[in-house]
């Protein structure tokens, strides 16, 4: 089981959890969103451990994307990044899930 903190540091910077729901109306259905500029993860309360799990892995990549300018230095736009991420957390979440990388 992957465990959520409330708060991290990555990159120098520090990063803060938050359990909302976050309107947005070209994307109703999400599960979660990332606010570059206040260093917030908004992630959605009630959802299975291992969806929010893996949602929290999701936002931690753009994340990374983000900071490593993986998007701007490679002409990346938001939908393939969204497409890049989406694959990179889903195989990087089976791997911890399935202690392949135990991170005890
Ligand atoms: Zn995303």
């Amino acid at each position: 089981m992957l465990k959520i903190p409330k708060s991290f540091r990555f990159m120098g910077k520090k990063w803060t959890v938050v359990y909302r729901d976050i309107p947005d109306p070209q994307r109703p259905t999400t599960w979660a969103t990332t606010y570059f500029g206040p260093q917030v993860i908004y992630l959605k309360p009630g959802l299975h451990p291992d969806s929010l799990a893996q949602t929290f892995v999701h936002e931690l990549l753009h994340i990374l994307f983000w900071e490593l300018s993986l998007n701007r230095s490679n002409n990346i736009d938001s939908e393939k990044e969204e497409c890049l991420v989406d694959a990179l957390a889903n195989g990087l979440y089976a791997l911890i899930s399935e202690k392949v990388i135990d991170v005890r």
